[in-house]
Protein backbone atom coordinates (compact mmCIF):
# COMPACT_ATOMS: atom_id res chain seq x y z
CA UNK A 1 0.00 0.00 0.00
CA UNK A 2 1.31 3.00 -0.85
CA UNK A 3 1.70 5.67 1.76
CA UNK A 4 0.46 8.65 2.13
CA UNK A 5 2.84 11.14 0.73
CA UNK A 6 2.87 13.25 3.66
CA UNK A 7 4.48 11.18 5.89
CA UNK A 8 7.79 11.15 3.66
CA UNK A 9 9.62 13.18 1.55
CA UNK A 10 10.63 12.35 -2.84
CA UNK A 11 14.40 13.54 -3.28
CA UNK A 12 14.10 15.57 -6.80
CA UNK A 13 17.58 14.37 -7.99
CA UNK A 14 17.65 10.88 -7.17
CA UNK A 15 15.55 8.09 -6.57
CA UNK A 16 16.21 8.03 -2.60
CA UNK A 17 12.66 9.00 -0.11
CA UNK A 18 13.33 9.64 3.26
CA UNK A 19 10.56 8.47 5.72
CA UNK A 20 9.24 10.33 8.38
CA UNK A 21 6.90 8.09 10.17
CA UNK A 22 9.42 7.45 13.28
CA UNK A 23 12.26 9.14 14.57
CA UNK A 24 15.03 6.72 12.39
CA UNK A 25 14.37 9.10 9.09
CA UNK A 26 15.49 6.75 6.85
CA UNK A 27 16.68 7.53 4.13
CA UNK A 28 15.51 4.78 1.57
CA UNK A 29 17.54 3.83 -2.20
CA UNK A 30 15.06 2.37 -4.55
CA UNK A 31 14.61 -1.14 -4.30
CA UNK A 32 15.34 -1.17 -0.82
CA UNK A 33 14.03 -1.03 2.94
CA UNK A 34 13.91 1.26 5.73
CA UNK A 35 15.38 -0.08 9.30
CA UNK A 36 12.11 -1.29 10.15
CA UNK A 37 11.61 -3.62 7.15
CA UNK A 38 8.10 -2.84 6.38
CA UNK A 39 8.50 0.33 4.31
CA UNK A 40 9.98 -0.10 0.95
CA UNK A 41 11.29 2.50 -1.97
CA UNK A 42 9.83 1.31 -5.17
CA UNK A 43 10.58 3.38 -8.06
CA UNK A 44 10.48 6.55 -5.94
CA UNK A 45 7.68 6.00 -3.91
CA UNK A 46 7.44 4.64 0.04
CA UNK A 47 5.44 1.71 0.39
CA UNK A 48 3.75 -0.06 3.49
CA UNK A 49 4.71 -3.99 2.74
CA UNK A 50 2.67 -5.15 5.81
CA UNK A 51 -0.71 -2.86 5.50
CA UNK A 52 -3.41 -5.50 6.79
CA UNK A 53 -1.24 -7.84 8.04
CA UNK A 54 -0.46 -8.82 11.88
CA UNK A 55 1.34 -11.15 14.08
CA UNK A 56 -1.32 -11.76 16.75
CA UNK A 57 -5.02 -10.55 18.07
CA UNK A 58 -6.39 -11.35 21.09
CA UNK A 59 -8.64 -10.27 24.72
CA UNK A 60 -6.58 -9.23 26.96
CA UNK A 61 -7.23 -7.96 30.56
CA UNK A 62 -6.12 -4.25 30.23
CA UNK A 63 -3.51 -4.45 33.00
CA UNK A 64 -1.53 -6.70 30.77
CA UNK A 65 -0.48 -4.35 28.49
CA UNK A 66 0.38 -3.08 31.47
CA UNK A 67 -1.81 0.02 32.29
CA UNK A 68 -3.53 0.08 35.68
CA UNK A 69 -5.21 3.47 35.45
CA UNK A 70 -7.42 3.45 32.34
CA UNK A 71 -10.35 1.47 32.21
CA UNK A 72 -9.44 -0.74 35.01
CA UNK A 73 -11.12 -4.23 35.49
CA UNK A 74 -12.02 -3.72 31.31
CA UNK A 75 -10.62 -6.13 28.32
CA UNK A 76 -8.71 -4.62 25.67
CA UNK A 77 -8.08 -6.08 21.68
CA UNK A 78 -4.59 -6.55 21.21
CA UNK A 79 -3.32 -6.00 18.14
CA UNK A 80 0.51 -6.74 17.10
CA UNK A 81 2.01 -6.22 14.19
CA UNK A 82 5.41 -7.34 12.91
CA UNK A 83 9.21 -5.45 12.32
CA UNK A 84 10.10 -2.67 15.13
CA UNK A 85 12.11 1.15 14.12
CA UNK A 86 14.51 0.04 17.36
CA UNK A 87 17.02 -3.22 17.39
CA UNK A 88 16.96 -4.16 20.88
CA UNK A 89 19.45 -6.80 21.99
CA UNK A 90 17.31 -7.89 25.29
CA UNK A 91 14.18 -7.90 22.84
CA UNK A 92 11.19 -10.09 24.85
CA UNK A 93 9.34 -10.08 21.03
CA UNK A 94 12.18 -10.62 19.14
CA UNK A 95 9.88 -13.24 16.93
CA UNK A 96 8.26 -10.75 15.58
CA UNK A 97 10.20 -7.96 15.69
CA UNK A 98 13.14 -9.05 14.47
CA UNK A 99 13.38 -12.30 13.27
CA UNK A 100 9.96 -12.84 12.52
CA UNK A 101 10.91 -14.40 9.44
CA UNK A 102 11.99 -17.54 10.84
CA UNK A 103 9.22 -17.72 13.09
CA UNK A 104 5.77 -16.31 11.87
CA UNK A 105 2.97 -16.15 9.75
CA UNK A 106 1.20 -12.73 9.41
CA UNK A 107 -2.98 -12.78 9.46
CA UNK A 108 -4.21 -10.75 6.76
CA UNK A 109 -7.25 -8.59 8.65
CA UNK A 110 -9.08 -5.15 7.31
CA UNK A 111 -9.78 -2.87 10.32
CA UNK A 112 -13.50 -3.34 9.93
CA UNK A 113 -12.87 -6.89 11.16
CA UNK A 114 -10.74 -6.04 13.93
CA UNK A 115 -13.14 -3.48 15.26
CA UNK A 116 -15.76 -6.30 14.89
CA UNK A 117 -13.75 -8.34 16.75
CA UNK A 118 -13.06 -6.26 19.78
CA UNK A 119 -16.93 -5.34 20.03
CA UNK A 120 -17.43 -9.13 19.71
CA UNK A 121 -15.60 -9.61 22.67
CA UNK A 122 -17.03 -7.25 25.01
CA UNK A 123 -13.56 -5.36 24.96
CA UNK A 124 -13.89 -1.26 25.80
CA UNK A 125 -10.70 -0.61 23.82
CA UNK A 126 -8.30 -1.69 21.13
CA UNK A 127 -4.43 -1.58 21.74
CA UNK A 128 -1.31 -1.34 19.35
CA UNK A 129 1.21 -3.69 21.16
CA UNK A 130 3.65 -6.44 20.85
CA UNK A 131 5.87 -4.64 18.30
CA UNK A 132 5.63 -0.91 17.78
CA UNK A 133 2.96 0.45 16.44
CA UNK A 134 4.40 3.79 15.04
CA UNK A 135 5.65 1.87 12.21
CA UNK A 136 2.08 1.10 10.80
CA UNK A 137 0.59 4.43 11.57
CA UNK A 138 -1.53 4.71 8.31
CA UNK A 139 -2.61 1.13 9.24
CA UNK A 140 -3.26 1.64 12.97
CA UNK A 141 -5.11 5.06 12.51
CA UNK A 142 -7.61 4.04 10.12
CA UNK A 143 -8.44 1.17 12.79
CA UNK A 144 -8.63 3.42 15.05
CA UNK A 145 -10.62 5.87 14.36
CA UNK A 146 -13.13 3.09 13.02
CA UNK A 147 -13.06 2.06 16.57
CA UNK A 148 -13.58 5.39 17.89
CA UNK A 149 -16.49 5.66 15.86
CA UNK A 150 -17.67 2.47 17.41
CA UNK A 151 -16.64 4.23 21.12
CA UNK A 152 -13.79 1.79 21.60
CA UNK A 153 -10.97 3.92 22.99
CA UNK A 154 -7.55 3.48 21.58
CA UNK A 155 -4.14 2.36 23.39
CA UNK A 156 -0.55 2.88 22.48
CA UNK A 157 1.67 0.27 23.63
CA UNK A 158 5.14 1.87 22.54
CA UNK A 159 8.78 2.79 22.89
CA UNK A 160 8.13 6.33 21.85
CA UNK A 161 10.29 6.68 19.21
CA UNK A 162 8.14 9.00 17.12
CA UNK A 163 9.13 11.80 14.55
CA UNK A 164 7.36 14.81 15.40
CA UNK A 165 5.00 14.59 12.65
CA UNK A 166 3.65 11.03 13.36
CA UNK A 167 2.98 12.57 16.86
CA UNK A 168 1.17 14.75 16.10
CA UNK A 169 -0.91 12.28 14.21
CA UNK A 170 -1.06 10.02 16.91
CA UNK A 171 -2.14 11.88 19.12
CA UNK A 172 -5.16 13.16 17.59
CA UNK A 173 -6.88 9.48 17.93
CA UNK A 174 -4.84 8.09 20.65
CA UNK A 175 -6.57 7.80 24.11
CA UNK A 176 -3.95 6.22 26.51
CA UNK A 177 -0.19 5.27 26.34
CA UNK A 178 2.07 3.06 28.06
CA UNK A 179 5.64 4.25 27.12
CA UNK A 180 8.90 2.10 27.00
CA UNK A 181 11.38 4.26 28.91
CA UNK A 182 14.42 1.89 28.68
CA UNK A 183 17.40 3.70 30.13
CA UNK A 184 18.06 6.97 31.44
CA UNK A 185 21.86 6.68 29.61
CA UNK A 186 22.00 7.60 25.97
CA UNK A 187 24.72 4.93 25.50
CA UNK A 188 22.64 2.34 26.17
CA UNK A 189 19.84 3.77 23.99
CA UNK A 190 22.61 3.87 21.10
CA UNK A 191 24.19 0.49 21.85
CA UNK A 192 21.67 -1.55 22.70
CA UNK A 193 18.26 -0.09 21.35
CA UNK A 194 19.99 1.85 18.21
CA UNK A 195 18.02 5.17 19.39
CA UNK A 196 18.15 8.29 20.52
CA UNK A 197 17.30 8.96 24.14
CA UNK A 198 16.30 12.68 24.20
CA UNK A 199 13.45 11.64 21.35
CA UNK A 200 11.85 9.65 23.61
CA UNK A 201 12.20 11.95 26.24
CA UNK A 202 10.94 15.02 23.99
CA UNK A 203 8.10 12.49 23.40
CA UNK A 204 7.02 11.59 26.87
CA UNK A 205 7.34 15.74 27.69
CA UNK A 206 4.95 16.07 24.86
CA UNK A 207 2.58 12.73 25.51
CA UNK A 208 1.76 14.23 29.01
CA UNK A 209 1.44 17.94 28.31
CA UNK A 210 -1.20 17.01 25.40
CA UNK A 211 -3.13 15.87 28.72
CA UNK A 212 -3.01 12.06 27.81
CA UNK A 213 -3.09 9.52 30.13
CA UNK A 214 0.12 8.39 30.48
CA UNK A 215 2.22 5.08 32.48
CA UNK A 216 5.88 4.24 31.98
CA UNK A 217 7.46 1.06 31.84
CA UNK A 218 11.15 0.31 33.13
CA UNK A 219 12.65 -2.84 31.80
CA UNK A 220 15.80 -3.28 34.77
CA UNK A 221 18.19 -5.71 33.09
CA UNK A 222 21.38 -6.93 35.31
CA UNK A 223 24.29 -4.86 35.03
CA UNK A 224 22.69 -2.22 31.91
CA UNK A 225 20.46 -0.09 33.54
CA UNK A 226 20.11 -1.57 37.23
CA UNK A 227 22.26 1.02 39.58
CA UNK A 228 20.74 2.91 42.21
CA UNK A 229 22.10 6.41 40.23
CA UNK A 230 20.24 5.32 37.29
CA UNK A 231 16.79 4.38 38.78
CA UNK A 232 17.07 7.87 40.20
CA UNK A 233 17.62 9.53 37.71
CA UNK A 234 14.29 7.95 35.83
CA UNK A 235 12.32 8.72 39.20
CA UNK A 236 13.64 12.78 39.01
CA UNK A 237 12.32 12.74 34.95
CA UNK A 238 8.88 11.55 36.13
CA UNK A 239 8.88 13.81 38.64
CA UNK A 240 10.28 17.16 37.54
CA UNK A 241 8.96 16.75 34.16
CA UNK A 242 6.17 14.75 33.96
CA UNK A 243 4.10 14.35 37.51
CA UNK A 244 3.47 12.04 40.41
CA UNK A 245 0.25 10.85 39.22
CA UNK A 246 2.09 9.06 36.30
CA UNK A 247 1.95 5.34 36.68
CA UNK A 248 5.45 3.98 36.96
CA UNK A 249 5.97 -0.11 36.30
CA UNK A 250 9.41 -1.52 37.00
CA UNK A 251 9.71 -5.20 35.03
CA UNK A 252 12.47 -8.04 35.63
CA UNK A 253 14.06 -8.92 32.71
CA UNK A 254 15.36 -12.35 31.68
CA UNK A 255 18.31 -13.37 29.50
CA UNK A 256 16.97 -13.47 25.52
CA UNK A 257 17.84 -12.84 22.15
CA UNK A 258 20.81 -11.71 22.04
CA UNK A 259 21.49 -10.51 25.56
CA UNK A 260 21.29 -14.75 26.86
CA UNK A 261 24.42 -14.15 29.26
CA UNK A 262 22.78 -11.82 31.68
CA UNK A 263 20.93 -13.21 34.54
CA UNK A 264 17.52 -12.40 35.66
CA UNK A 265 17.36 -9.21 37.43
CA UNK A 266 17.87 -9.49 41.47
CA UNK A 267 14.52 -8.94 42.47
CA UNK A 268 15.71 -6.95 45.40
CA UNK A 269 16.68 -4.36 42.90
CA UNK A 270 13.56 -4.10 41.60
CA UNK A 271 12.33 -3.49 45.20
CA UNK A 272 14.56 -1.10 45.58
CA UNK A 273 13.24 0.48 42.68
CA UNK A 274 9.96 0.90 44.07
CA UNK A 275 10.97 2.32 47.11
CA UNK A 276 13.00 5.42 45.72
CA UNK A 277 10.25 6.28 43.12
CA UNK A 278 7.65 6.09 46.54
CA UNK A 279 10.39 8.07 48.32
CA UNK A 280 10.10 10.73 45.74
CA UNK A 281 6.32 10.81 45.50
CA UNK A 282 5.24 9.15 42.99
CA UNK A 283 1.80 8.00 43.68
CA UNK A 284 1.79 4.71 41.61
CA UNK A 285 4.66 2.21 41.21
CA UNK A 286 4.22 -1.31 40.17
CA UNK A 287 6.27 -4.25 39.60
CA UNK A 288 5.98 -7.01 36.92
CA UNK A 289 7.65 -10.61 35.72
CA UNK A 290 8.08 -10.98 39.57
S1 LIG B 1 8.99 3.80 9.94
FE1 LIG B 1 10.93 4.47 10.85
S2 LIG B 1 12.27 2.69 10.69
FE2 LIG B 1 10.57 2.33 9.27
S3 LIG B 1 11.30 3.15 7.31
FE3 LIG B 1 10.19 4.80 8.32
S4 LIG B 1 11.75 5.99 9.41
FE4 LIG B 1 12.66 3.98 8.91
Amino acid sequence: MLVNNDLYKKSSKTQKVRCEICANYCKIADGNFGICKQHKNVNGELFDESYGVVSSLSPDPIEKKPLNHFLPGTLTYSIGGFGCNMTCLHCQNYMISQEYDKFSRGIEIMPESIVENALKHDCRSISWTYNEPTIHLPFNKKTSLLARRKNLKVIYVSNGYFSDKSLNEILTFVDAFNIDLKSMSKDFYKNVCGADLDVVLDNLNRIYMEGKHLEITNLIIDGYNDSISEINELCNFVVDQLGLDVPLHFSRAFPYYKMDDISPTNPEILFKAKEIALDKGIKNVYLGNI
